[in-house]
């Protein structure tokens, strides 16, 4: 009898084994799932939410700002094409019919929650309906987990009230209603000129002194020039929130005195991140110095072997920022590279 630990004899366990595990079914991974499909794998495919869950999580109504050709995923066009980079509402539906028309098998809310090796395969473990986790293996395994899926927490006390968001929702009744909104980037400037429109008492706090405008979309910034020199946005720079209790925040002054202010909801937009604790449980090597994952741009193989990155979760591509359009077809390089 073998001497190994028991996790390690997946294949005696009776573990559904695949050619392949897909984690994320973003654009990209969606993307990967329609070559892996093509190419006739046997593939199984895990998402933690729902089908394109971060495009989902976008603010309702948002303009992307890459051309619908360059978003489509496996050969599907973007008809009727919209003439414009599309909202978030057309993109969802486009996702989702492009899916159907492929046929890809998505197992949602599934979420990844361990990823172990042996010498010949990876398993996966994953949450499953009533608190049950189920277990799968494969050779190869790829990480489509997104590089803007999880909001970067600040850490503070009361960041996870009910008041308090990660993303910012258009649809609730703002009217009459004072709001905070914390960032200088394009989720939080489109945030405050929304909630201008929509008649709020608008707060803006900016850890700056003043906003990147190079990094903000650039029709964005007249309009919110407008509404700033119109005295309809309160601006707190060289500010970070500090705690919220309730309905009162404070903020902590670069220089300053520091600030109470009262607010009904708080809308923390400070950006997005990768999640890497799938990576993580794997034990795939990270760079020391920036902290990512060490991979091989070529064939997209980690230093783990048949542990793979697809689509944005690179961060960077080619020498620039990593989007749907530069990483949409990582999945043709890995399939060239299975184990
Ligand atoms: C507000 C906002 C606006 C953006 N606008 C644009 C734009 O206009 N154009 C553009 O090109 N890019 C845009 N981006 C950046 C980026 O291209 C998108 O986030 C895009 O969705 C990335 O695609 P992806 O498939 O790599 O990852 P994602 O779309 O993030 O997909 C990753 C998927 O993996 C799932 N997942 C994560 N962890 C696990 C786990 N442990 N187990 C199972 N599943 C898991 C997530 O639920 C998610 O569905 C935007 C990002 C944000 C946050």
């Amino acid at each position: 009898m073998s001497s190994a630990p028991r996790s390690d004899n997946f294949r005696l366990r009776k573990i559904p084994r695949y050619d392949l595990i897909l984690i994320g079914a973003g654009p990209c991974g969606l993307a990967a799932a329609s070559e892996f499909k093509h190419a006739g794998l046997n593939y199984l495919h895990l998402e933690s939410g729902q089908l394109a869950q971060t495009v989902y999580n976008f603010p309702t109504n948002i303009r992307l700002f890459s051309h619908p050709r360059y978003l489509e995923i496996g050969n599907v066009g973007f008809y009727p094409e919209p003439y414009e980079p599309p909202t978030r509402e057309q993109y969802l539906e486009y996702l989702n019919k492009a899916s159907s028309r492929l046929g890809l098998v998505v197992k949602q809310h599934s979420k990844v929650v361990g990823l172990t090796s042996n010498d010949k395969d990876h398993l996966v473990r994953y949450t499953k309906k009533r608190g049950k986790i189920g277990e799968a293996c494969a050779p190869n395994i790829v990480v489509a987990s997104g590089g803007y899926y999880a909001p970067q927490l600040l850490g503070i006390p009361g960041e996870d009230q009910p008041n308090v968001y990660h993303y910012f929702r258009s649809e609730l009744p703002f009217h009459n209603e004072r709001v905070l909104v914390v960032g200088g980037r394009n989720s939080a400037i489109e945030a405050v000129i929304t909630l201008v429109e929509k008649k709020a008492e608008v707060i803006h706090s900016y850890r700056g002194a003043r906003l990147p405008r190079k990094k903000i979309k650039p029709w964005l910034l007249p309009i919110f020039d407008k509404a700033r020199k119109r005295g309809l946005i309160r601006t707190f720079y060289r500010t970070v929130p500090r705690s919220i209790h309730n309905k009162q925040v404070k903020l902590k002054s670069d220089g300053k005195k520091n600030t109470t202010i009262d607010v009904d909801r708080v809308f923390l937009l400070t950006g997005y991140g990768p999640d890497y604790a799938t990576l993580k449980s794997a034990s795939v090597p990270f760079n020391k110095r920036n902290q990512r994952p060490l991979f091989n741009p070529k064939t997209l193989e980690t230093k783990k072997s048949g542990i793979f990155l697809c689509g944005t979760i690179v961060l960077k591509w080619q020498g620039e920022k990593a989007s749907i359009d530069n990483t949409r077809g990582h999945g043709k390089i890995i399939l060239n590279n299975l184990r």
